[in-house]
This record gives C-alpha cells, structure tokens and sequence, in this order.
C-alpha cells in the first residue's frame, strides 16, 4: 500500500487549444468526469479545476471555452491575442496556474494522451514526487514517419547532451514548487520538456498508450514540427558550435597527412607546377578558419547562455530556515 506523504492537491489540468472545435466538447467532458471522480474519491481538492488556453485560433474554440466558462464553476480560460504556437500556449497557461496551484498537469486538447494516466500522476504527486513524466510506451498510432523523426530527434537530443526525457512530450504533473522553479527559467524560447529535466527534484515515469486524435486534424505540421526540433536544438545546447572546431580540428590534421601526400607526389615528380603550394594551403587554411569559427562559437555560445539568465540551482530542502539567507533560495 502506498504511504501518501502529501495531501490530497488543488489540481489544474492545462490543456492550449488551437483550433479544437472539433474535439473540445469532448475533451470538456472527459477531463470534468475526470476531475468529478477524482474529487469524489479524494484524490484532489474540491476547487481544483481545468485551464483552457486558446492559442489565437481561428474557429470557435473560444466561443466554446467561454460558454463552458460561463455554466462550469470548474473552469476557466485564457485567450492568447495571436497563435504563438504549442510551447508559449502552455507556458501562459502553467503562469496562470502557478499561484492557484499545489500541482499542475498538463496535457493536449485531442486526448491522445491516456487521461487515466493522470489519477496516477497525483498518486505519485502525493507519494512525494515532484514531477511525474507522461511517457508514450507505445505509440503504434502514431504514422511511421511521426514515430520514426520524434525518436530520431529524441536520440539526437541525447547524443548532444540535453537531458530529455525519451518518448515524453508535455503531458506531466508538476508540483507547486517544481512549477514555481520551472518559472524562474525566463527565457523567450522556452523549451518546456528540455526545462523540466533541469529543475530536478524528485521524478517518476509514467508509461501509458498513446491513442489517435479524438476529433480533427494535427496542429504540428512538418514545419512546426521542424521548428520545435530547431528551438529545442537551439536552445537547449551549443554543441553545434562546438562540433565546428572539432570539424576545423580534424580538417587541421588531415591537411597534415594531406602535407605528406603532397610532398611525396612533389619529390616524384608527379605534380603541375604550384598544385602542391595551393593544396596545402587550401587544406590547412580551411582547417584554421574552421577552428577559429568555432572557438568564436564557444564565446558567442557563452553570451548565449548568459543571456538567458538561467537559474543556476535549485535548492530541494533547506535546514534551519531561520538563517538569514533562507528567503533568498526559496521561490
Ligand atoms: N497547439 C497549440 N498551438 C499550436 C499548435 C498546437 O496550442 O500552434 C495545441 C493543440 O491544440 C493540442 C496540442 O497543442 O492541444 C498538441 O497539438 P497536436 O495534438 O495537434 O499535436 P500532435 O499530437 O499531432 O503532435
Ligand atoms: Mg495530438
């Protein structure tokens, strides 16, 4: 039997909408059945309710999470003025959240994300864990090519070193304190499923099967798909930079058994006049461009990553809070 450490939460659901007008009726319904039970069953506070953030669509998504609004007293809603797309939808969303909430969970509005998976979320929230990772085990719904590039990207990811959880999008439970430290990662382009990794704290996979959309089409074409991968890239690492010198690097030495090369085709004379001069020189000089970009890069990556005036810690417990520094480490 599982030993609760935590009591039973104010949960909000954050679900960003784009376009849903298709599936929102059914996803209002599922996740208020959803909720109902898990109040009734104490699992999550009475007031705990859902979020709905309207990405700047185009149909009535709006007009039907305003009308839910209007006769639910277990909803509400946030209109983003113009699509910003998945990430900043759910970002503003899981702001508003924040100080309403002990924990959060979001998850995609066409209920391809297992909502049962949830109950077990909050039981892992109240065993003591922080952040409990939605993890599609099995995504045979998915098309071949969906399937295939997400786990490319996902093992790119890994190779470059970003901690990412494999096969989890955005479907998560966050705590209060995990959320609250999410947010002190103020950058602009925010890759939520990179952040959360770094916030630490304690955390817990949770595998479930991923469905096909409830309703409608998918919001994330191949550019926005690609765009994401970008961001995440981007934002996430500068080991591209880096591979530049390590790229100008071994360019460096290959021109120098290209210098070997060279010198013995010279001394047998097997060479127009002047080849071995302007071989050697291409070699070697594109090498040294190489290099000296990518230890330009190495600066440039450092402004970078200085800009974005990342945390540079979390602190999980703290001993003694009446020390005077107390205040300072804790959100
Ligand atoms: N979404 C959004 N803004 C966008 C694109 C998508 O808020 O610009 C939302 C969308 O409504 C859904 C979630 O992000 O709730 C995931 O999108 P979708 O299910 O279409 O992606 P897929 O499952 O196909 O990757
Ligand atoms: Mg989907």
């Amino acid at each position: 039997m599982t030993v609760f450490l935590m009591p039973a939460p104010r949960l909000v659901i954050v679900v960003p909408c784009y376009n849903e007008e298709e599936v929102f009726s059914q996803c209002l319904q599922a996740l208020s059945k959803l909720l109902d039970t898990m109040v009734q069953n104490h699992l999550v506070l009475q007031d705990s309710f859902l979020l709905f953030v309207d990405d700047g669509s185009q149909d009535s998504t709006w007009e039907q999470i305003k009308a839910a609004c209007a006769y639910k007293n277990h909803v509400q809603g946030i209109k983003l003025s113009r699509n910003e797309g998945h990430q900043s939808a759910l970002l503003a969303g899981l702001i508003a959240a924040a100080p309403q909430a002990d924990a959060v969970v979001s998850i995609d509005a066409d209920l391809q994300d297992d909502i049962h998976a949830i109950r077990r979320m909050v039981d892992a929230y109240r065993a003591g864990y922080d952040v409990a990772y939605g993890v599609r085990e099995c995504r045979q719904t998915d098309s071949w090519f969906k399937r295939t590039s997400a786990e490319g990207f996902y093992r790119l990811m890994a190779i470059m070193g970003v901690k990412q959880v494999f096969n989890h999008a955005d479907f998560r439970l966050l705590s209060r304190r995990a959320l609250d430290n999410l947010l002190g990662y103020t950058e602009r382009n925010a890759y939520i499923r990179g952040l959360v990794p770094l916030v630490g704290f304690p955390s817990i996979e949770i595998g479930y099967a991923r469905g096909i959309r409830t309703a409608g089409e998918s919001k994330y074409p191949l550019c926005k798909m690609l765009a994401l991968a970008v961001k995440g890239i981007t934002s996430m690492t500068i080991t591209p930079l880096r591979l530049i010198a390590a790229l100008g690097l071994f360019i460096c030495l290959l021109s120098l058994v290209a210098a070997l090369y060279v010198l013995v085709r010279t001394f047998t004379g097997n060479t127009v006049e002047g080849w071995s001069s302007i071989m050697l020189s291409i070699y070697f000089m594109s090498g040294v461009q190489m290099l000296s970009l990518g230890i330009i890069g190495e600066y440039i990556g450092k402004i970078y990553l200085e800009t974005k005036r990342r945390p540079r810690f979390h602190v999980e417990s703290l001993l003694g809070r009446d020390h005077p520094a107390a205040d300072q480490f804790l959100p």
